[in-house]
């Protein structure tokens, strides 16, 4: 029952890509026993989180538990679909966050982002519980404890190196096979009109609504410019976008560090492509002003280092983002 251990150590300390492949397939697919949509959860916040990796390759359980909390919330309150287990009883996930938004009067309308965020922080405290209990331990059975460890007491996480490779290399493979396998779980269990309703919902459920606290703090800290274009941003007529200069589809995730203030030409003609690589190294510099400033309200540039950037720039290239943009 590997799902009750409170700590689980790698057993293996090389795997090829062959080898992850075979794993992935079948913890995706229907090969294992998946009683409810956890598996999916995890390995959607595990994507999200591949960058924000410590040197040990280490996440915290708050880390995880944020995005996992996330999927969950907009899933279940957002758009209502609760069924993410199989059996007559609801996941424990879902009876949390139900109860969770009964109790503080949170209107149904809200996706996780709009909830302010201490409440955030204590409904991922419990969820964190959540997937101590039912969710780390499980998938470390199925994974038959090669992709990862943890451990409950220190609460960390910690990919083995080559799987957290292995999903840089092929991260938007498996976000799409992640999404299109959760899709169709969650389809099953809830009456809904097709899966193509429901894989829009699960393609977008870690998007944040608005990146309005973003364009604040960045706002803040740098002149009201155009970082592509470097017009002003202060005349009227000039809407100013937060940009993901590594497109959102591929990241799939709101960091600081990736995160630029764009006018709206640039912003709109821009769309899902890779900035020039020139850029690079001016969002270098600019990432260097933000490390030195004091902690960020909404996000952190703990872990933050400049080859992430140039990491993420040269994976999202292989994974197929080859249209290379100028303003
Ligand atoms: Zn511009």
């Amino acid at each position: 029952m590997s799902h009750k251990l409170k700590v689980g150590e790698l057993k293996e300390h090389y795997l090829v890509d062959e080898d992850i492949w075979r794993v992935f397939s079948i913890i995706l697919s229907n090969k294992s026993a998946k009683s409810s949509t956890y598996k999916y959860a995890l390995v959607k916040s595990l994507i999200e989180n591949l960058y924000s990796v410590n040197d040990k390759l280490e996440l915290s359980y708050d880390q995880l538990s944020y995005s996992f909390t996330k999927v969950y919330w907009n899933l279940v309150i957002h758009h209502h679909l609760d069924k993410q287990n199989r059996g007559s009883k609801n996941a424990r996930a879902v009876t949390v966050i139900k109860e969770f938004k009964e109790k503080h009067d949170i209107p149904n309308e809200f996706s996780f982002d709009k909830i302010n965020h201490s409440l955030q922080l204590k409904l991922v405290s419990k969820m964190k519980s959540v997937m101590k209990e039912n969710v780390f331990g499980a998938l470390y059975g199925d994974t038959k404890a090669t992709f990862y460890e943890f451990n409950h007491y220190k609460e960390y996480f910690r990919f083995q190196p080559s799987v957290h490779r292995f999903m840089l290399n092929y991260q938007l493979l498996l976000v799409n096979l992640t999404n299109y396998h959760m899709a169709k779980m969650i389809e099953e269990l809830n009456e809904v009109p097709s899966i193509n309703y429901l894989l829009d919902k699960v393609e977008s459920i870690a998007k944040r609504s608005s990146l309005k606290p973003y364009e604040k703090i960045l706002l803040n800290y740098f002149e009201a410019n155009c970082f592509y274009c470097s017009k002003s941003l202060s005349n009227s007529e000039n809407v100013t976008h937060v940009d993901h200069f590594i497109p959102w589809s591929f990241v799939q995730s709101d960091q600081i560090w990736n995160l630029v203030l764009s006018c709206n030409r640039c912003n709109t003609s821009k769309n899902d492509k890779l900035p020039d690589r020139s850029y690079l190294d001016i969002i270098i510099d600019r990432n260097k002003q933000l490390v030195n400033q004091p902690p960020l309200e909404i996000d952190s540039m703990e872990n933050y280092k400049d080859n992430k950037i140039i990491l993420l720039y040269d994976y999202s290239i292989k994974n197929g983002f080859d249209k290379i943009w100028t303003p």
